[in-house]
């Protein structure tokens, strides 16, 4: 018999997203009725603002259910180039920007459309697991560049200039960073930059998708305006997922030299064509309307940070981080390595940690091995505070359940 493989060998390069890995375990014990505290999707609790969901709803009524051109309707980019200069003082031309199926898309049309295989990207670790699997799909290298807890997880500039070879086509700098919540300063930026300018073949993505989730006043710069400079050989990459609760709705941009939007542009034709229109029209309402609930809810979303952070202070073995933006609090396991569960079963690595929170006390966390930051597991606390507490006295409860 012949024996057919059915996927291809570059199949093999990726994993599934740990992400969507667990957002389908979660939905499975909710369908079994099993009450399950989900701290490990990338999902805001807030609904998408009002304003938002009626222009979409109007768009759809006028007839706007066409398709847009490829790379987003003129409108849609005006609004996404207003928000450049708004946000960074970024001035970009319409053909400057690409439109597409959130930020994800945007990342993946860079890499396909610019990396030749074995061409290195270097990739600042803890980060958001997909740059590495869509860097190896696209026959590039990931180069995971460790970043020191001492350094708050941030690149060391001087680490930076050390991985770079001949080959690295790309430096993915992600600011405000998931999963640490950390936030580069514009000092730290500068340095960067500074390694950046002195190797001019090394193109540089910024992923600024969290730039709007700061606390306590900071600021999360893009490095690009702190380094105009390196424009001609810089991507700039948001979306409105984050910022505006929007995560379903899909659309997340790109600006950065035509000839490269040009490319990625060629891409989106030939693979999903345009994003959603009525989510395009959407997307124009949340850039260009009232910004006022950006501020408000990062302010809810700071208490809710203080609302976790004590919970997990009163967990035994557990320690946190607190983050300075994003959604997301790492906390570390490691004194909880070792020890047993009420079934003598020893929790060997974080991703055994978060099995047993899932499987004694129903609650969903992302293991740090998911984002190359181990023994550590990563919540959510973008939820009601009661959900948050809720999560605490179960998390805490199985701490002390291990012996
Ligand atoms: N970048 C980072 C750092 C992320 O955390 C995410 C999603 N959680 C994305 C990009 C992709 O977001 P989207 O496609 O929804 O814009």
């Amino acid at each position: 018999m012949l024996s057919m493989r059915m996927a291809s060998t570059r199949m093999d390069r990726i994993r599934p997203s740990p992400a969507s890995q667990l957002r389908r375990q979660v939905r499975e014990l909710h369908d079994r009725g099993i009450d399950v505290i989900d701290l490990s999707s990338g999902d805001l609790g807030f609904a998408t603002p009002n304003h938002v969901v009626e222009a979409a709803a109007q768009a759809a009524r006028r007839g706007e259910t066409r398709y847009t051109n490829v790379d987003g309707a003129p409108e849609t980019k005006d609004a996404v180039r207003a928000q450049l200069l708004r946000q960074n003082g970024l001035a970009y031309e319409r053909a400057e920007v690409i439109v597409g199926n959130g930020s994800t898309q945007a990342i993946a049309g860079a890499l396909m459309a610019t990396l030749e295989d074995d061409d290195e990207v270097i990739v600042p670790v803890p980060c958001w697991a997909p740059y590495i699997d869509q860097v190896r799909l696209n026959g590039g290298q990931p180069v995971e560049l460790g970043c020191p807890q001492n350094n708050g997880f941030k690149l060391r500039p001087d680490d930076l200039a050390a991985a770079i070879t001949p080959r690295t086509r790309w430096l993915i700098l992600n600011n405000p960073v998931n999963p640490t919540g950390a936030i580069y300063t514009p000092q730290e930026l500068a340095e960067i930059a500074r390694v950046l300018l002195q190797h001019p073949t090394v193109w540089l993505l910024c992923d600024d998708l969290y730039e709007n989730i700061v606390f306590d006043g900071a600021k999360a710069a893009c490095l690009l305006e702190v380094e105009p400079r390196l424009r001609e050989r810089t991507l700039v990459v948001s979306g409105v997922a984050k910022s505006y609760a929007m995560m379903g709705w899909r659309i997340g941009y790109a600006a950065g030299p035509a000839a490269l939007i040009a490319e990625m542009a060629k891409i989106q034709s030939v693979t999903t064509s345009c994003a959603s229109s009525v989510s395009q029209a959407a997307a124009i309402a949340a850039l260009t309307g009232p910004q006022d609930l950006i501020a408000e809810r990062a302010t809810m979303l700071a208490r809710q940070r203080d609302v976790l952070i004590a919970e997990i202070r009163e967990s035994p073995g557990l320690a946190c981080i607190p983050p300075a933006g994003t959604f997301y609090l790492l906390a570390s396991c490691a004194d909880l390595l070792g020890r047993c569960d009420p079934e003598g079963t020893p929790i060997a690595d974080d991703t055994g940690f978060a099995r047993y929170l899932l499987q004694f006390s129903s609650v969903a966390v992302m293991p740090g091995s998911a984002c190359g930051v181990t023994p550590y597991i990563r919540m959510n606390f973008a939820l009601p505070a009661v959900t948050l507490r809720n999560a605490g006295q179960r998390i805490r409860a199985a701490c002390a359940a291990l012996k």
